[in-house]
């Protein structure tokens, strides 16, 4: 293991103590090896590893990554890129949102590549850089706004663009647009993306008969490279696919990619007890036995990432292969089970929360089924407290 993947805190002992998420590194290769077939010669994959790696921990998922030869990631924030080069990511980090003046020494000090959100936001850098008499100078990707409406300079805007190249502190290592409705294929939405693809290629173009190089060209992400693959450009920002799911079970079921889902969420039964009839437990009593019940409290809770929203049976967890229901509110810190029916059910127990045990799965997207949400959220939001390990 590379020290990429050392945490400070990997000396503590027993990480399977409460709960903790486990990483199939053997998926995680399984996903990339996946989505590289998809790729063209010499397209890249530049995966997201944002917001921890959507949850899994940035620096185990960036440090098997880059042992399986990835190049180049992209991450939220300056911050996030400290965090995976302090790791010991190599290569490059492609901050994809908004990095505030006050941070501009962060891309240098950390050879960061920003990206430019909109034309008054490279001026802010060129302006910074001859500020502070800076030497170097900043590598970007440019972002170009073909309709997503959120970051980029307008595609339209080319006189703005081209000042944009002139810059002489700006070293533009990229542009990139982003598409906002490549995961449906209702007709209309095809043509909007169809719209963004043509409006992106005309502008690097233009750019390019202007006289401007317009290098590392990319515009999909995961639904993107699976419905519209001719346009993989030079990379492809993968981010929930490589994690093994797309975004709901729907579309997971129909994907003919059979992509392996990386994470598991496991937690420790701390304590089973028996409850008469008639007897009530949790958080404003919302359960209430109407036989005599085996209720086993889990060491995991809504601090955890785990949506308060699945209590009072919205959602299974798993023990010893066989499905018990969550009962009761879930809590900060812990919830409960009804494992009347798995009387090897005992403290010290594993419950699955996401993942496989014996014949039953329960993924990251059938949380977001019942939380009337997208699998990235669910990932995304597991929390800071829950130990991580990659197997
Ligand atoms: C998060 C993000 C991605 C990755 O998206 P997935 O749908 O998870 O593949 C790609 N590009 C941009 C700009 C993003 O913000």
């Amino acid at each position: 293991m590379s020290s990429a993947v050392s945490a400070k805190t990997s000396n503590l002992p027993a990480l399977q103590a409460r709960a903790w998420i486990e990483l199939s590194g053997e998926a995680l290769k399984h996903n990339v090896d996946l989505l590289r077939s998809l790729l063209p010669e010499g397209c890249e994959l530049m995966p997201a590893v944002k917001a921890n790696a959507y949850g899994h921990g940035d620096l185990l998922i960036a440090g098997r990554l880059q042992e399986l030869g990835i190049k180049a990631f992209c991450a939220a924030c300056a911050e996030e890129g400290l965090r995976l080069r302090e790791g010991g990511i190599k290569g490059t980090i492609l901050i994809l949102g908004y990095t505030h003046p006050e941070q501009f020494p962060l891309l240098t000090d950390y050879q960061l590549t920003q990206t430019v959100v909109d034309f008054p936001y490279a001026s802010s850098l060129e302006a910074y850089a001859e500020a502070s008499g800076m030497t170097s100078k900043f590598h970007v990707h440019v972002g170009i706004d073909t309709g997503m409406h959120r970051l980029g300079e307008r595609y339209e805007h080319l006189e703005e663009l081209c000042a944009i190249f002139h810059m002489p502190h700006l070293q533009i290592d990229g542009l990139y647009t982003h598409l906002c409705v490549a995961d449906t294929r209702s007709p209309e939405d095809q043509d909007y993306t169809h719209a963004q693809i043509r409006a992106f290629y005309e502008t690097i173009r233009k750019l390019e008969a202007l006289g401007y190089h317009c290098p590392g060209l990319h515009l999909l992400s995961s639904y993107g490279l699976l419905n519209y693959p001719d346009f993989c450009a030079d990379y492809v920002r993968t981010g929930i696919a490589l994690y093994g799911m797309l975004s709901t079970k729907k579309d997971t079921e129909d994907c003919s990619l059979p992509f392996r889902p990386v994470l598991t969420l496991k937690a420790r039964v701390s304590s089973v007890r028996t409850l008469l009839p008639g007897e009530s437990a949790g958080y404003g009593l919302m359960f209430t036995a109407k036989r005599p019940s085996r209720i086993a409290a889990l060491s995991i809770g809504y601090a955890d990432g785990l949506p308060r929203a699945l209590s009072c049976g919205r959602a299974h967890v798993l023990i010893d292969g066989q499905p018990a229901p969550v009962v009761g509110r879930i809590c900060m810190d812990q919830m409960l089970a009804d494992v009347t029916d798995i009387p090897e059910a005992a403290a010290g127990s594993i419950a699955v929360i996401i993942g496989r045990s014996g014949d039953h799965e329960i993924t990251a997207c059938d949380l977001a089924e019942q939380t009337d949400t997208i699998a990235n959220e669910i990932l995304s939001r597991l929390g800071g407290r829950l130990r991580r390990i990659l197997l």
